[in-house]
């Protein structure tokens, strides 16, 4: 059997969904004999070629956000949503309660961190979306991964599963079932 490729990406989130995929621990060496890494925060590859799988963490957020998702929807046979916040929005849509010129205001007036009292506008910086917006409300979603974060468990489950070929159990909620 070839080996697959695999991308795990991070969004709009507080890198803790990845921090418990890495607490696979040994059983990372499990997943590296059935695929490759090629595009994660935890390798080198800069860029994402066409993938089996994409694993998502956190929510879409801002305009790069959108385009990344979007072109990891095009390159990816099977993509899986990591944690609540891709989930739902969770905690990365705390901000929804406000407008995003009021968060902006928070952030860079309000809190005192910014000492020339204006908000950042470089060409460069991302643009915030008006709302957080969860990963299926753009692209289509193969799996769901619950949690924040979803426990090293539950993610080694999942993708040794769709390694394997088999299909993840899930109850009527969709949340899949581990161990
Ligand atoms: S689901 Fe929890 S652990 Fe994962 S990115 Fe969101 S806040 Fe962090």
């Amino acid at each position: 059997m070839s080996k697959k490729k695999i991308a795990t990406i991070w969004l709009a989130g507080c890198s803790g969904c990845h921090m418990s995929l890495l607490d696979m621990d040994e059983r990372l060496l499990e997943v590296a004999k059935l695929a490759d890494i090629v595009k994660s925060p935890v390798v080198d590859g800069k860029e994402l070629p066409k993938v089996d799988v994409a694993i998502v963490e956190g929510a879409v957020a801002s305009d790069e956000h959108l385009e990344e998702l979007k072109h990891i929807r095009r390159q990816a046979k099977i993509l899986v949503a990591l944690g609540d916040c891709a989930i739902t929005g969770n905690v990365s849509g705390i901000r929804n309660r406000v407008t995003k010129e009021q968060a902006l205001e928070r952030a860079y007036l309000d809190s005192g961190v910014n000492l020339d009292g204006v908000l950042p506008t470089h060409p460069v910086l991302q643009k915030l979306e008006d709302r957080v917006r969860p990963l299926h409300e753009e692209v289509p979603v193969d799996y769901y991964i619950q949690g924040c974060p979803p426990s090293a468990d539950k993610i080694f489950y999942v993708i040794s599963e769709i390694l394997h070929g088999r299909e993840p159990t899930t109850e009527g909620d969709g949340e899949v079932k581990y161990g």
